[in-house]
């Protein structure tokens, strides 16, 4: 993923004509490693329910989606006592992501922090990055 496919919507006509859809697509799919099945990994797709994701782990599958099917977010599943959280720091936000979610959020969010600052360093070098 480029770090340009995070700017294509603010940078205007330049970037557009750069970046290929299938790129700025690429940053909301990652590849998460298993944490208990050696060599497994489960492809997560962010921008599926709303921005929550689906990832293809079982946790997710067979406990989490139902609730997303049915036009649940995470903090009314919360709420209305149809999950718990179950891992260390874990928002009412995130209530309907497996641990797979959570991490691939982050990377996100790093990877457009990233090609921000990046961007940022290039229009205004005197600010402390
Ligand atoms: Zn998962």
């Amino acid at each position: 993923m480029s770090a340009a496919g995070y700017m294509r919507e603010d940078d205007g006509e330049r970037a557009k004509q750069t970046v290929s859809p299938a790129t700025w697509f690429e940053g909301v799919r990652y590849h998460v490693k298993s944490s208990t099945k050696p060599g497994e990994t489960y492809l997560c797709e962010l921008h599926l329910y709303r921005g929550n994701g689906v990832c293809q782990c079982p946790w997710f599958v067979k406990g989490l989606e139902k609730w997303l099917r049915r036009g649940y977010d995470g903090e009314r599943a919360l709420a209305e006592g149809k999950v718990k959280l179950i891992y260390e720091g874990q928002r009412p936000d995130q209530a309907l992501m497996c641990k797979h979610l959570i991490d691939s959020h982050w990377r996100f969010e790093r990877q457009v922090m990233d090609a921000i600052v990046e961007k940022l360093k290039n229009d205004t070098p005197e600010e402390p990055y």
